[in-house]
């Protein structure tokens, strides 16, 4: 039975989705419309003479598809404090980075109030879904969130990740209130200066609010991980704070330390339990409900690159399902999750046709050769790919986000997405092209042999094309969770190699135009380098995606990773 909860209606919420699904193509139509009346008068759009037309066919005929590079110029202008109305007919707010873990750098968005609209809408949407199949009352959630570092530009905006500018608005707080997603910890452990000591702070107050934690989430899967790898290690050191109410000397920052210490009393009862908990689980699977025993559900994005931790991240849960978190990006939102009972590698996700307006790149057979044109949300095929173009309430016209899709079927008239991969992420020497999907593929067939070996387990993983060498060929750096024998990850190497099936690889490798595969073991602890280089540049944690391929630009990262190399294989020759 669906029920008002606060000021948040779900049923309603659903009604309303099911309408605007339903009629996806004329909705369509009208947020276009809606998105160029309220930015018509930008430089941006008079430039290219749109002249104040809103239809679908004069939009395409005179705005080009573009690069996050193409609007570099026009972004940094605002970046740079000119307030004209140069991509948004209303005033920029703030300037969001996005995580830039696959480009090497963060990318600059606009951000404004209509990004902050749209969060709450598609959280309230997917709080509905999520509801109906595993109700919560009155709770608490206990999330692994951080506001990353901020700075003001030149122009004097406030630049900072996306999730950051949503956490610090308003609206975030009185939403989270209504869909029951109250945080466990303060502000001042999400607004911390020290990752380490936030994370160490959320698990304690996890902990204290243990009996009210209705599900356990974070915005990606990876930070789930990171957060109860760290528990492994800080539980005593944590019992031991509820036990005596004081707070562990390691917490330093006096803002965290005064929230966090303004709500920890000595209860040894609590601790003693927890204890006696973590002393009975056997290599940690299911620490998740064993300690948050009204945990209905851990939820995050898991799909993508995300899919690597879920493995280690369903070990945690134990009986708890998995519930995949919405598709969206720095620059606007996509899709919900309307089905949360779908395990992260089926999930898809159900545009929403009214929180942009959204064009499709055909991909098949595409090839080497020029892009296709691009189709309207309704005119998708099932079973196809896509590469997504998004015009936005904040500024992006025809703007190609680089993420490829599949259409699973559709849900109204609106189509359900898979998410495939980052469409600029290639592993390629001279004619392979390798997307992160290949990369992950062969990484999966290979760690099948992995887990013949008992507790051995791939905590990490990324790439690189090697063109210093000759003949250039791809590197694959993993790390382990322990000591794997030589002839295991010779195999693994192998492996790898096998699997990398297009017909470019293949026939470069039997040519000998690629070299042989290699496989570079790191030491344990090498990834987690690389996640804080990345927290040094402003990305946040909870936005940081390992990323999946290093080029030769991103210098600082292959240093680390190459000066942690404690074995390298190299494959077998090619017949
Ligand atoms: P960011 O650059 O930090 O804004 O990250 C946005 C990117 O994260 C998207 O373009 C996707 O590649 C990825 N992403 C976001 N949501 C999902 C999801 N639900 N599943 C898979 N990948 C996602």
């Amino acid at each position: 039975m669906l029920e008002k909860k606060g000021n948040f209606n779900m049923e309603r919420v659903i009604q309303e989705f099911d309408e605007v699904t339903r009629n996806a193509s004329r909705v369509q139509r009208d947020t276009l419309k809606m998105i160029l009346e309220e930015n018509g008068d930008t430089e941006y759009l008079q430039g290219l003479g749109l002249g104040g037309r809103t239809d679908i066919e004069s939009f395409r005929a005179c705005v080009p598809l573009v690069t996050h590079h193409d609007l570099e110029p026009y972004i940094q202008r605002i970046v740079d404090g000119d307030t004209a109305p140069i991509l948004t007919g209303k005033p920029v707010t703030s300037i969001s980075l996005s995580s830039g873990t696959t480009q090497g750098k963060p990318k600059y968005v606009v951000f404004n109030e209509e990004l902050v609209h749209n969060t709450m809408q598609i959280y309230r949407i997917s709080y509905a879904f999520r509801n109906r199949k595993f109700p919560i009352e009155n709770g608490k959630a206990l999330q692994f969130i951080y506001g990353s570092k901020q700075f003001k530009t030149k122009g004097g905006l406030t630049a900072t990740t996306a999730t950051t500018n949503v956490y610090r608005s308003h609206q975030f707080k009185s939403t989270m209130r209504d869909i029951q997603s109250q945080c466990t910890s303060p502000d001042e452990v999400i607004f911390g200066s020290d990752f380490q000591q936030s994370l160490y702070c959320h698990l304690l107050c996890g902990l204290l609010y243990a009996d009210q934690v209705q599900f356990v989430s974070a915005t990606f899967a990876h930070s789930l991980v990171v957060a109860f790898q760290s528990f492994e290690k800080d539980w005593e050191e944590l019992c031991r704070d509820i036990k005596t109410g004081v707070l562990s000397s390691r917490i330093t920052n006096p803002s965290i330390r005064n929230a966090v210490s303004a709500i920890l009393r000595p209860d040894p009862e609590l601790a003693d339990s927890i204890y006696r908990k973590c002393e009975g689980l056997s290599n940690w699977y299911g620490v998740i409900p064993e300690l948050w025993t009204n945990a209905k559900y851990v939820y995050g994005i898991m799909t993508g690159s995300m899919e690597h931790y879920t493995r280690k991240l369903g070990h945690y849960a134990g009986r708890l399902p998995l519930v995949c978190a919405e598709y969206g990006s720095s620059e606007g939102w996509i899709a919900a999750n309307v089905d949360p009972l779908t395990p992260p590698d089926t999930a898809n996700f159900v545009v929403l046709p009214d929180i942009g307006f959204f064009e499709f790149i055909p991909l098949r057979g595409s090839g080497n050769c020029a892009l296709s044109e691009p189709i309207g949300l309704t005119e998708v095929q099932v079973g196809e790919e896509y590469e997504i173009v998004m015009t936005t309430f904040a500024g992006l016209y025809r703007y190609r986000l680089g993420d490829v899709v599949r259409v699973e079927d559709f849900y109204n008239s609106t189509p359900r997405l898979k998410f495939i991969c980052r469409g600029n992420l290639i592993l390629s020497i001279n004619i392979d092209k390798n997307t992160e999907k290949d990369l992950q593929l062969a990484v999966d067939e290979a760690t099948k042999l992995l887990s013949a070996e008992k507790k051995l387990d791939l905590l990490d993983f990324t790439s690189h094309a090697d063109m210093a060498s000759d003949p250039g060929h791809y590197v694959i750096f993993w790390e382990l969770n322990t000591d794997a024998k030589d002839e295991v990850l010779q195999n693994c190497c192998d492996c790898m190699d096998r699997t990398f099936i297009d017909a470019g690889y293949v026939g470069s490798r039997k040519t000998g135009t690629i070299g042989p595969l290699e496989l570079r073991v790191v030491e344990r602890g090498t990834f987690r380098k690389v996640l804080y280089h990345y927290l040094s540049r402003g990305t946040s944690v909870g936005q940081f995606k390992t990323p999946r391929c290093v080029g030769p630009a991103n210098k600082v990262v292959l240093e680390i990773l190459n000066g942690h190399v404690i074995k390298r294989f190299s494959s077998m020759a090619y017949d």
